[in-house]
Order: C-alpha cells, then structure tokens, then sequence
C-alpha cells in the first residue's frame, strides 16, 4: 500500500466544528511518514465506489442537514457503504454522522432512515442538549488507551443488544447519558460523538485508523506537542 486513499462525505453538509481537522491530520501523518494520501469527496447523488476508498469519513451536522444526508445514505449509497465496510474499509463517523450509521434518528413525528451499517437507534428526547468536554476508555488493539474531545448533542443513541461500543465513558454523557458508554465499534466502522476535532486531539487514533485502513505498522513520530494537546484535552475533561 502506498497511499491511503480517504472518502469525505458529505463534507459542505457534514462538517460543524471544525470536523473537517480531522481530514488534515489524517493526510499529515501520513505525508510526514512518505505515505500518500489521496482525498475524493462524495455528496448527495454521487456515486461511491466502494472498493476504491481505505477510510470512509463523515462528520457532524445540524439536524437539517442531516435529514437530506440521512435519505442519501439510507437509499442511493446503502449498498456501497455495506460493501465498502464489508471489505474492511474503515467508516469514521462523528456525531450527526454517528447517528446516521445505524438505523434510524427519530426527531419528534420526523424518523430519519440511517445506513444500517451498526445496530443502532438514536432518539430527539424532552431534556438538555449533552454538551461538555467528554473523555473515553476505548480498546482499539494495543489495550485501553482515552479518547478525548467535546460533545454537543441533541440525540440519545441506544445501542441493540450484542452491538460494543467504542469505549466506556470516563467524564461527560456519552451515547446517552445513562448507560456509561460512548460511541460504537464493529469491526473498522466507528462511530462517535467526540468532536474537538477529534483526531488533532487524539493522534494515537489518527494512526490506529491509518495502520487499520492501510493494513500497515506506522512509524512513531515525534509528538510531543500532539501529546500536549492531548494531555489538554484530558485535563479538559477531568481525567
Ligand atoms: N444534530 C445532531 C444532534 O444534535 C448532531 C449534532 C452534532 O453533530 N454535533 O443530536
């Protein structure tokens, strides 16, 4: 492999929060490290080609946003989404996108569709929006490791009963508030609800997703900025 090949989706409809940093640290480490990094966008109408994309990635949105994202996914680009995580591409989905990987959002009478790709719901519930400075505990090979970053969400997500979710709430809300978890995990789809962006304030993720996508061992870098972002980031959170 010399380069990995990334897909944003829907990335002018699905990015709040700067979410679109993750893109840039994703292409970084890998230029750093001689590895090339090819980016391809696809939006609403347009064809995905399942087996040309390592990493599939969607970022946050408003609720109004996702509603045309959300019919997109769940109609046109189903298929190739299931065929692309079939074959082991990673699927990175963050907050509005998270929600959209499983299968449904309900927002009040409005139940937006959802790719089906994890086994889960997410509910527009009476309450206070989950917002805050999150950390995690999350086991992507190599032990527990945290995961920073900072929620803002409307939407409760239940995971169905077998479904593991990417890690175990240390400080903030998390899926719901009230299970302790955060996030999901099967296979290479992952889905969150950490922004900060998330992948400039956890770089360990940035290169497990790099070395999962590309099926390759990455050099270490020198990281001791990134690594003071990160310790940040968990003071933030009160870890
Ligand atoms: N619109 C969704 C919610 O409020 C997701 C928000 C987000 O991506 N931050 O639950």
């Amino acid at each position: 492999m010399t380069a990995l090949r990334v897909l944003a989706l829907y990335p002018e409809l699905m990015n709040i929060y700067a979410d679109r940093g993750n893109i840039a640290v994703l292409r970084a480490r890998c230029e750093w490290r001689g590895l090339g990094f090819e980016l391809a966008s696809a939006t609403i109408g347009e064809d995905l080609d399942p087996a040309a994309h390592d990493l599939l990635y969607v970022g946050g949105g408003q609720d109004r946003d996702q509603a045309a994202v959300a019919r997109d996914m769940a109609g046109p680009k189903r298929e190739a989404l299931h065929a692309a995580a079939a074959r082991g591409a990673v699927v990175l989905a963050v907050c509005g996108g998270y929600q959209l990987l499983g299968h449904s959002y309900e927002m009040g009478d409005e139940v937006l569709p959802g790719a089906g790709l994890v086994d889960l719901r997410t509910v527009r519930e009476p309450g206070p929006r989950l917002i805050g400075n999150c950390a995690i505990e999350a086991d992507l090979g190599g032990g527990p490791r945290v995961i920073a970053g900072f929620e803002n969400h409307g939407g409760r997500t239940y995971l169905g009963d077998g479904e593991q979710p990417l890690g175990r709430v240390l400080s903030g809300h998390g899926n719901n508030g009230r299970d302790g978890f955060e996030g999901v995990h099967r296979g290479n789809v992952i889905g969150t609800y950490l922004h900060g962006p998330l992948l400039p304030k956890n770089t360990w993720l940035a290169d497990r997703l790099i070395e999962l996508a590309t099926g390759t061992e990455l050099t270490p870098l020198d990281d001791e900025l990134e690594e003071a972002a990160h310790a940040s980031a968990r003071r933030a959170a009160g870890v």
